[in-house]
């Protein structure tokens, strides 16, 4: 299978995947809000070994504390998120993608939930379930991590992180 590649807006920064990630769900907390410049983020979660940063790369990491010790890679031109990286879960090391940045691909992943609901910068009206406050929220999320890295299996390649 080839390589899914996801640029961000610029296209200096870019990540490749081995496949496209099956959990995408909505974050409506502040550092979400501050970090992508919108009333929430649009994300896909993976393993991190599903990720690969190229050797070259413009992306700049530093952490945030209060969701879940999120590392987040911005783009040093532009700024946008290109990928996080979060090891909250004990032996489940996550990366998390703009779905934006994966494009027509990212489309066709369905959205499953809308987190940190509580923190919304307005009424989302959609079917999803929507999860307020951090316990509720990631409490939701961790069958979905573990399903989406169960799917991940392969030998890691040039790990980031
Ligand atoms: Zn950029
Ligand atoms: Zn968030």
């Amino acid at each position: 299978m080839n390589q899914i590649i996801a640029p961000c807006t610029c296209g200096k920064s870019h990540i490749e995947l081995r496949h496209l990630p099956s959990f995408r769900f909505f974050c409506h907390c502040t550092i979400c809000q501050r970090v992508y410049g919108k009333p929430y983020s649009d994300v896909a979660a993976t393993h991190m070994r599903n990720v690969t940063l190229p050797a070259q790369h413009a992306t700049r990491f530093g952490k945030y504390k209060r969701f879940m010790a999120l590392d987040r890679g911005l783009c040093g031109e532009c700024g946008e998120p290109v990928v996080g990286f979060m090891r909250y879960l004990p032996g489940v090391p996550l990366a998390m993608v703009p779905v934006a940045n994966l494009g027509e691909q990212g489309a066709s992943i369905m959205p499953r939930m809308h987190i940190y609901y509580g923190t919304r910068q307005r009424d989302i009206d959609d079917d999803l379930p929507k999860y307020e406050g951090a316990l509720r929220s990631i409490t939701a999320c961790i069958a979905p991590f573990l399903a989406s890295c169960a799917k991940s299996e392969d030998p890691p390649k040039n790990v980031a992180a």
